[in-house]
């Protein structure tokens, strides 16, 4: 038999959806190996029997619920570190994100697990689970298998789409654990929760949409494009791609493409992009695109209506100065 746990995070009486995206997935594997998936949650008195047995209709056939910290990897790890020892899970699944990427790590060197990041997809064979990681700037899949009792796979971001399966159990037993939480587990506390700079920005709503890729260099490069965006007005905003989300330069909420949003605005202007697949999903549809890119060989020039070969250190600033002028004008 072969179990998957999961780590389900909340906020505020609801399930943050990259979670439920993996009890999702962790579900739909664990049923193709002849398992089930079980979930973790962790936090206060706000993880009621009736929440918590929601996860069901995700497909999780048991809920371990622990008191404790929510929001925090240590603690995380202690309950479902506990959890695996009396039940053998034989796979840990996380939805990505930076917490997840914590837990799953300290998992897998609490218990000496091989464990796999960035996982895009999960498959089964031979009655195992195999986890699926582009590798080499996601020119090429890596596909890693697992060995000993427990194999971890974390997604990316979003990988993992959120499904109500066909074999859901309606709602999901709940078992309360008690743990002793190691010392170093308590040794961090939550100061604030909140949401990342930007997460609150109306992507799918702005008429105009400046999107900054990896050629915009650094986090820092992205107040050329905000500068930019100002000086359209109130009716436009920043966005980006997945490269410079995963790099931390800008927030999850911006990012366009096929594990983002899809737009479509009145203008794209795409500034350092080079116009990956998993990109052009997600603008696509835009009324007029307008790329700048120092390779005329950039494939974002494919499909844009004007083309702009240069550097956009040079032409963002031209572009901004050239409509603040046109507005005090
Ligand atoms: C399953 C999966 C899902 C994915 N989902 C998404 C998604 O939702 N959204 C997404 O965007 N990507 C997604 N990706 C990643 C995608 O494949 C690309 O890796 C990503 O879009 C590349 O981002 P980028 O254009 O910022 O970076 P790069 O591909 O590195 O391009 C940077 C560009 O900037 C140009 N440049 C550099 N310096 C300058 C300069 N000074 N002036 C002008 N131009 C410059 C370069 O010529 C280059 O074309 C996904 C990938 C996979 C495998």
């Amino acid at each position: 038999m072969a179990d998957v746990l999961t780590y389900v995070l909340h906020r505020d009486g609801a399930f943050n959806k990259n979670s439920l995206g993996a009890v999702s997935e962790g579900a739909t594997r664990a049923a193709e190996v002849g398992g089930s998936c079980h979930a973790v949650v962790v936090g206060g008195d706000d993880l009621t029997d009736a929440l918590c047995a929601t996860l069901g209709e995700y497909g999780a056939t048991k809920v371990f619920r622990a008191a404790g910290p929510e929001g925090l990897a240590q603690p995380v790890i202690d309950v479902m570190d506990r959890v695996i020892s009396e039940h053998g899970h034989r796979y840990a699944l996380f939805g990505g994100g930076l917490l997840g990427f914590e837990i799953g790590a300290g998992l897998a060197a609490r218990r000496h697990a091989g464990v796999t990041m960035e996982v895009t997809a999960v498959r089964a064979q031979d009655g195992e689970l195999v986890a699926e990681r582009p590798i080499l700037q996601d020119s090429k899949i890596s596909v890693s298998h697992y060995r000993g009792e427990l194999g971890i796979i974390i997604g990316r971001i979003n990988a993992f789409e959120i499904r109500k399966p066909d074999a859901a159990v309606g709602a999901a037993e709940v078992i309360d654990v008690a743990v002793d939480y190691s010392p170093w587990s308590q040794r961090a506390r939550m100061v604030t929760r909140g949401e990342q700079r930007g997460a609150d920005v109306d992507i799918e709503g702005a008429e105009i949409l400046v999107a900054g890729g990896r050629g915009l260099g650094k986090a820092e490069g992205f107040q050329l494009a905000e500068d930019l965006a100002k000086a359209f007005g109130d009716k436009a905003a920043v966005a980006a791609t997945r490269a410079v989300v995963d790099a931390g330069w800008y927030p999850y909420a911006a990012q366009i493409g096929q594990t983002g949003k899809t737009v479509s605005p009145k203008l794209y202007l795409a500034a350092g992009i080079s116009g990956a697949i998993q990109h052009k999903v997600g603008m696509q549809a835009s009324e007029n695109i307008v790329a700048i890119n120092k390779d005329a060989n950039a494939p974002i020039f494919e499909f844009s209506d004007l083309g702009i070969v240069g550097d956009l250190n040079k032409v963002l600033p031209k572009l901004t100065d050239a409509l603040r002028a046109r507005k005090a004008g």
